[in-house]
Parts: structure tokens; sequence; C-alpha cells
């Protein structure tokens, strides 16, 4: 068994003006995540699924214990290091799709790997592939506002995977859309963990996700409840 993720007793406590032992938001995560699964996170609002998620992806600082992600100790990092592996490793999407809006499908992704220092012809051979495998090659040159909300999400992964990240890490991607469009989305992932050989770890709270993933763990008050 090869791990994508290891967590132990992984803490993050945010500072806080009123209570002057701060905001426990994760309180001991011990969490394992296998190469080529795809899990979901669930947990109330408040649960601490966005912190983790943040800590995963070296967008926010652990305040104590050990984290491993793609065989990288988060722990030790600096933030410049992080900001570099994030962008060469980690493929994230968020509920808001976070595509710009002025930018066509093919724009979004093609900026993506121009901050990550790629040579044109590379990233535009990349970015066509990309929309090739969610699907839109034929929407390459459509702004978000002419897409539905599925293939501006669908842009969204392709934009993930455009670095070629072995994780992707999702923060309630299908938040915003209607159940019929989600379904197609959770089927449409679940085919891409298994066709492009990567794992995915996707916060939701929609009930429907259970028939599509590998594994669902749950948080509740910054723990794992049913980790095994
Ligand atoms: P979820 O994504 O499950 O809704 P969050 O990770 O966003 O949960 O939040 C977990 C807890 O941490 C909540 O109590 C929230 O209010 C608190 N929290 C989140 N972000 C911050 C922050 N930047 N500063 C202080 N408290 C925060
Ligand atoms: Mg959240």
């Amino acid at each position: 068994m090869s791990l994508v993720i290891e967590t132990k007793d992984l803490w993050r406590v945010y500072s806080s003006r009123t209570n002057t032992n701060g905001i426990p938001a994760l309180r001991g995560v011990d969490l394992n995540v296998e190469a080529g699964s795809f899990v979901a996170l669930k947990g109330r609002s408040g649960s601490g699924k966005t912190t983790l998620l943040n800590c995963l992806a070296g967008l926010d600082k652990p305040t104590s214990g050990e984290a491993i992600v793609l065989g990288h100790d988060l722990m030790q990092m600096s933030d410049d290091e992080l900001t570099r592996w994030r962008r060469e490793q980690i493929g994230l999407v968020f509920q808001s799709f976070g595509l710009l809006p002025t930018l066509s499908a093919y724009e979004n992704i093609e900026l993506l790997l121009r901050i990550k220092g790629d040579e044109y012809e590379p990233r535009h051979q990349r970015a066509l592939e990309c929309l090739e495998i969610v699907g839109l090659s034929r929407w390459r040159d459509h702004r978000p506002y002419e897409m539905s909300g599925g293939q501006q999400q669908r842009v969204a992964i392709a934009r993930a995977l455009a670095n070629h990240a072995q994780l992707i890490l999702a923060d309630e991607p299908t938040g915003e859309l209607d159940s019929k469009t989600t379904r197609e989305l959770l089927t449409f992932f679940r085919e891409l963990v298994e066709s492009q050989h990567i794992t995915m770890l996707m916060v939701s709270h929609d009930p429907l996700v259970d028939q599509y993933v590998h594994q669902v763990l749950t948080l509740k008050d910054g723990v794992i409840e049913n980790h095994n």
C-alpha cells in the first residue's frame, strides 16, 4: 500500500482575540489516503474540512503534528517551497470554480502553466490535452459565463490536471450544482481517478457522494471519526 497523504496528530489552532487559547479547527487529525483512491471528506459546517484541505495543499500551516503529502514533509518546508511544490504537484478545485471570467476555457488552463514557468509549446499542448480529457475540446474558446456550471467545473478540473498533478484536492466541488449535474460530475471524477491513476480527496456534505467514492471519512470537531 502506498500512501499519498499521511497525517499524524495534526493540529491547526487559529489565533483569536477573544479566546487566548485560540480556536482549534483541527484537533489531532490522523489521516491516511492510499494512492489511486477517491475519498470523500464529510462533516458539518465548521468541522474543519476546509482547514484540513488547506493544510494538505500547503496553503495553510498546521500548528503541530505530522503531514506527509506525496512524500514531502510539509512541516519542514518554507512558504516558498510550499508554493512551488503546490504549483508543480497539487491540483486544486473549489466550489465556486475559481475561473477567470475574461479568459476562455483554454486560456484559464494555459495561464496556470505559464505561472508555473512552462514554455509555450508544451503548455499549449498540455492545455489542449486537458480539455480533451474533460471532454471540452469544442469549448476551448468559450468563456466561463458561456458554459453551464458542470462545464465550468470540468474546466477547473482540466486546470487542476494540467500540471500532471498526482493529487487533486477539491473543496465542495459540487456545492453549486444541481443533483443531476452533481451525479454526472461524480461519475466523471470516479472515471478520472481510475483512468488517470490519480488520487482525489473531495470535501462534500452531499449524501449522493457515498455511491461514487472508494471511502467516506467524517470530520467531527476537528477529528476524523471513522478512520480505520
Ligand atoms: P468547514 O470547512 O468544515 O466548514 P472550516 O475549516 O472552515 O470548517 O472551519 C473550522 C473552524 O475554524 C470553524 O470554527 C471556523 O470558524 C474556524 N476558522 C476557519 N478559518 C478561520 C480563520 N481564518 N480564523 C479563525 N478561525 C477560523
Ligand atoms: Mg469549508
